[in-house]
């Protein structure tokens, strides 16, 4: 993945006439679905005060959720393991599935496996991961990187869907302009896969402590394929997944449709707990991945971030997401939630210009179903980027840094306004260059309030005893 940061990057991507028309078409058409969807549900505002209560909750208890989530998972039969960071992620999986001898593995999507670049971390030990959601292996086959977290080929067209497909797997055949023809070649390629390979892995939804059952949503069927055929299932969760309780997924699962795709129920919702004899795979190892989430928890502001469950709607309702589109971002969570969670997991050394990526209108805000306040963070996030990068670059900052410290001692606060009045013009225009191209001077008096009130006091009382009068006009 380049890095060109996010001004660069969008600059290229609006270049291209094709992909605004393809991001356009698909924000405008998910968003519409979803308003009419929300607009069902009469407690909508409940719903979201609850689905926000709920992740506040898991995240200020995570260390006895997830050890809770270990112990349930453990007691239905399941194995757990604790990865710090991509690193030791991609080894525990990569042990799991040489352990097993498998030379392939089939994925249900997964933002987290993205995130730590576990195919390319598989690869390297000889094992090929294949994607079987629809967008993802568009993706795959088109050596290209996803763009939403949903939809994660939204930039592409059916046409150049189409190409592609005869290009790679249907080996040259014309496939028509029919999109259940286009998509009958995947499903012809993916079903051979899901009947051999042995090993799958997962993304998670939810992880519920209470029970140790795991949740994951998708609209296609190939994850339940993924999670019932395979004898052996792997799930790579992010810690922040985590919820307290079983009835949190009433929430939860009411939110996500309407605020992701505009369903009013997912269509594929699968929840496993452990393994059972003759159903579903024999073995099942959950890997609970930090990554840098704990220390994005450690941020009072910042931490709202954790609280997301990957709807999208702030993506598609986002003015600058629905023209950049996803690549832009540079990372696997684009659009405002990327904005807001890429700095914090990945440090804002690389990632400074992200927090402003955005307007800060607040349509991320209004559509989030938990209730995330982006802007805030965003803001927040800026004057971080500000305090720890960008003070020694900027000549502004450098001069307001000055000020600062003239403002916060008297005697040095008296010395500048003396110089001031000596030659304002060129210090003020010297210190601060773009301020003072655009705004004119104010006139400084020849005297300042303090020498005023001081030569006033070394005066005289007048005959009733009181201080001389400023009416002469004398004060400033
Ligand atoms: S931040 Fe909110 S709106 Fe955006 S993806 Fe996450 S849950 Fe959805």
């Amino acid at each position: 993945m380049s890095a060109l940061g996010f001004p660069a990057a969008a600059g290229l991507a609006l270049a291209d006439s094709q992909l605004r028309r393809n991001m356009r078409n698909a924000t405008s058409t998910i968003t519409a679905r979803r308003a009419a969807r929300v607009a069902e549900v009469p407690d909508w505002e409940a719903l979201r005060d609850a689905g926000a209560a709920i992740k506040a909750r898991a995240m200020a208890t995570m260390p006895e959720q997830l050890e809770a989530l270990e112990a349930s998972v453990t007691r239905a039969g399941g194995q757990v393991h604790w990865a710090r960071d991509a690193g030791e992620c991609n080894e525990i999986v990569g042990g799991i599935v040489h352990g097993h001898g498998a030379r392939e593995v089939i994925k249900v999507k997964s933002l987290a496996t993205d995130e730590i670049g576990l195919n390319d971390a598989l690869a390297a030990q000889g094992v090929e991961a294949i994607e079987t959601d629809l967008a993802e292996l568009i993706n795959q086959l088109g050596h290209d990187t996803s763009s939403h977290i949903l939809v994660p080929a939204i930039h592409r067209n059916r046409a150049e869907v189409k190409l592609l497909f005869e290009r790679t797997i249907a080996r040259g055949q014309d496939l028509g302009w029919d999109i259940t023809a286009i998509a009958e070649a995947a499903r012809r390629h993916l079903r051979e896969k899901f009947l051999s390979v042995p090993v799958a892995i997962s993304g998670a939804n939810f992880g519920v402590a209470e029970t140790g059952t795991i949740c994951v949503v998708e609209s296609e069927g190939n994850g339940r394929m993924c999670l019932t055929l395979p004898k052996v299932l792997i799930t790579v969760m992010g810690i922040e997944k985590v919820l307290a309780h079983w009835r949190d997924l009433e929430v939860c699962l009411q939110l996500l449709p309407r605020s992701a795709t505009g369903e009013r129920m997912n269509p594929y919702t699968s929840l496993w707990t452990g393994v059972r004899a003759d159903d579903g795979p024999e073995e099942f190892h959950l890997v609970l991945l930090d990554n840098g989430r704990t220390a994005v928890l450690s941020d009072e502001v910042g931490r709202q971030a954790l609280h997301c469950i990957r709807c999208s709607a702030c993506l598609n309702s986002c003015p600058v997401y629905s023209r950049t589109g996803g690549h832009a971002y540079e990372s696997v969570y684009p659009g405002p939630i990327g904005a807001i969670l890429t700095p914090q997991l990945r440090g804002l050394d690389n990632t400074s210009t992200l927090p402003f990526a955005s307007s800060l209108c607040g349509a991320c805000k209004e559509v989030c179903p938990v209730k995330i306040d982006i802007p805030s963070v965003l803001l927040h996030l800026r004057g971080r980027v500000v305090r720890e990068h960008k003070r020694r670059l900027s000549p502004e900052a450098l001069a307001m840094e000055a000020i600062g410290r003239v403002f916060a001692s008297q005697r040095r606060y008296e010395q500048a306004q003396k110089l001031a009045r000596l030659g304002r013009g060129p210090i003020v225009t010297a210190a601060l260059p773009g301020w003072s191209t655009m705004r004119g001077l104010p006139e400084i008096p020849a005297q300042t309030f303090r020498d005023w009130w001081r030569t006033r006091s070394q005066q005289p009382a007048n005959r009733n005893g009181n201080a001389p009068s400023d009416r002469n006009g004398t004060a400033p």
